[in-house]
């Protein structure tokens, strides 16, 4: 099975539009770690398209926000009046979908995915050390992370935990082959608001016969994505952090 792993679309339908076109005819099913909303000035048309078209997905901390599930106090200012507006504008059947989406770690042929952390979907893998902390409670050799916007993630050998370093800024893509002694918690990166300094979309394509998966960027409009933003008198902040990818 060939899988389109996407996580922290947040709203952005031009970057999800952008990953859609690059990707189209490379995967069968479409599978996503989390953040759906939040941030971006599209959460209807995103959740309407997860809807038909997503196969697995864990809920986000974006996510349980504009549901309504947790309250916005420990949100930053920015991230907070997102989320109020986001929660004001989703239609009744995207928050109901939101709703019910299921906490993570969640099983998916022979491999997981989660938001966060294996023990806490809101917790933030950034070190070595922390998945060092963590690792032991994954149940699969291979799982899928997001929530820190950062593609890469990390190769857990024996003797320790590795990291995996994003595409580099002039490529469009980096090839990783699966060895057996070393498991995986890999982070496609961001779909609509990267935080890795690179302002591309990042995705990831999964081939589980032939164990491998590439990283992925691709440009977007980036412009477009800000206008709407603008239009939804969403802060500014929201739309100027998308040209630098930070
Ligand atoms: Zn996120």
């Amino acid at each position: 099975m060939r899988y389109l792993i996407l996580s922290d679309i947040h709203s952005n339908q031009p970057a999800l539009d952008a990953v859609l076109a690059d990707a189209a005819g490379e995967f069968d099913q479409i599978i996503c770690c989390g953040d759906l909303v939040g941030y971006g000035a599209d959460p209807n048309s995103v959740v309407d398209w997860a809807r038909g078209n997503v196969q697995a997905v864990v809920r986000g901390n974006h996510d349980k926000a504009c549901a309504g599930l947790d309250d916005l106090e420990w949100f930053n200012p920015v991230a907070r009046s997102s989320a109020a507006w986001t929660i004001e504008t989703l239609r009744a059947e995207n928050t109901a979908y939101l709703r019910e989406l299921p906490k993570g770690p969640v099983a998916v042929n022979g491999y997981q995915i989660l938001h966060g952390s294996p023990v806490d979907e809101d917790e933030y893998l950034v070190a070595a050390q922390e998945v060092a902390r963590v690792r032991f409670h994954l149940q699969t050799k291979l799982s899928f992370f997001g929530h820190t916007h950062v593609q890469g993630g990390f190769l857990l050998t024996p003797t320790g935990v590795v990291r995996v370093p994003k595409t580099p800024p002039g490529q469009d893509h980096q090839v990783l082959e699966f060895e057996d002694d070393v498991s995986y918690l890999i982070n496609p990166g961001s779909v609509g608001q990267p935080r890795d300094g690179d302002p591309r979309a990042a995705y990831v394509l999964y081939n589980s016969e032939e164990k491998w998966l590439t990283y992925h960027r691709v440009v977007y409009d980036i412009a477009l994505a800000q206008a709407k933003i603008h239009e939804a008198q969403l802060p500014q902040m929201l739309a100027n952090r998308l040209s630098n990818g930070a």
